[in-house]
């Protein structure tokens, strides 16, 4: 299929680096496909970032049949454009699609689509340390109907904003709560597919433990609320014993392609590195034992978020001495240099 190219004649003021925020700028063009049953996808355009016509009756406001991916381009030190394993993501995005009922994207097509997006709007690639371009590619059903049912017409999109570095002053440690009472999925749920209404669902949670004082949400398992499964918008890891250990993915969490990349360098790295279900007892019994040396999360986001401060219940857990670990600014400094091609790729 052409990509039929339409440029901006109005091209946009840049924000200063220094005050990106995450996901509130957008670039000067976004990348447009539509789908009908019997037809395919057809008519891929990019064309300038600006609003879109829909019907108020399009399903995807009403029953949610959408899915949506996040991955980031940086600037090698040499000035080139990088992209970190954008294959990967668009490989969840068809599992996503498979859950939800919508029809599969030729990854490889996509892929073209989005390096031709990126190359069109690449001076939007913020350059100072911790910047990025975040790359958002989704797609959502726009039949004018608002029966219950799969749709026979979508939409697929990617939109990309330039993104300031998620720790202002350096990495620092945050401040974690075990949710007890809302629950993100079940097994059978949507939990692996990356669509929006595991977030809708998750915001009551978020708020409440932003009002205690915390920053993300650590879910347990949705039936017998004792295995943890991951960190807000990200996959999570403890180092117990001088072994990593990460929930295994049991159908309920979403396979973070940072959470791969960790796995892997961990493994090249020579350590040991167990996926395997864990309940929050056994976490703060080695806790009691003094057994945990760290604990992390792992997301597009931010690389590494080290978990300072663990909250369940009235039990404040403290990692690391509230610190940065050895392994959380290892990680970081391996992947995050990898992402922007300062560090060679180990993997
Ligand atoms: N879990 C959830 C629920 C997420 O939304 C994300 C972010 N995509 C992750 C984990 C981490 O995935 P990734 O490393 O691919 O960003």
């Amino acid at each position: 299929m052409e990509i039929k190219i339409v440029k901006t004649t109005n091209l946009k003021e840049k924000t200063k680096e220094d005050a990106l925020a995450f996901g509130v700028h957008f670039t000067d063009h976004m990348f447009m496909m539509d789908y009908t049953e019997g037809i395919g996808w057809h008519d891929a355009t990019i064309m300038p970032y600006g609003p879109i016509e829909l019907m108020p009756s399009s399903m995807v406001l009403h029953y949610a049949q959408e899915v949506f991916e996040g991955l980031k381009a940086y600037k090698t030190p040499n000035g080139e454009t990088q992209l970190f394993r954008p294959q990967e993501n668009l490989k969840r995005m068809n599992r996503s699609n498979e859950r939800m009922c919508i029809p599969q994207i030729d990854e490889d097509f996509v892929l073209e689509a989005l390096k031709t997006l990126v190359k069109l709007d690449e001076n939007w690639i913020p350059n100072s340390p911790g910047t990025s371009l975040y790359i958002r590619p989704f797609v959502f059903a726009t039949d004018p109907f608002i029966g219950v049912r799969v749709s026979k017409q979508y939409i697929f999109m990617i939109i990309m904003s330039p993104v300031g570095s998620y720790y202002k002053g350096g990495m620092a440690p945050e401040r974690i709560y075990v949710e007890d009472e809302y629950a993100r999925t079940v097994r059978g749920g949507t939990g692996e597919a990356k669509c929006g209404g595991n977030y809708a669902g998750g915001l009551a949670a978020q708020q409440k433990v932003s009002t205690k004082g915390f920053e993300q949400i650590l879910w347990l398992d949705g039936v017998e609320r004792k295995y943890i499964e991951e960190v807000g918008t990200s996959n999570v890891f403890f180092l117990i014993d001088d072994v990593f250990v990460t929930p295994s993915l049991s159908g309920t969490i979403l396979p973070g392609i940072t959470r791969k990349s960790v796995i892997e360098l961990l493994k090249h790295w020579g350590k040991t590195v167990d996926e395997r279900r864990i309940t929050i007892d056994e976490l703060y019994e080695a806790y009691q034992q003094g057994r945990i040396q760290e604990a992390f999360a792992t997301g597009t986001a931010a690389v590494i978020s080290p978990i300072g401060t663990l909250g369940w219940k009235d039990i404040e857990m403290t990692f690391n001495n509230g610190e940065i670990g050895e392994y959380a600014q290892k990680i970081y400094d391996t992947l995050y240099g990898m992402q922007t091609g300062n560090v060679t790729d180990q993997l």
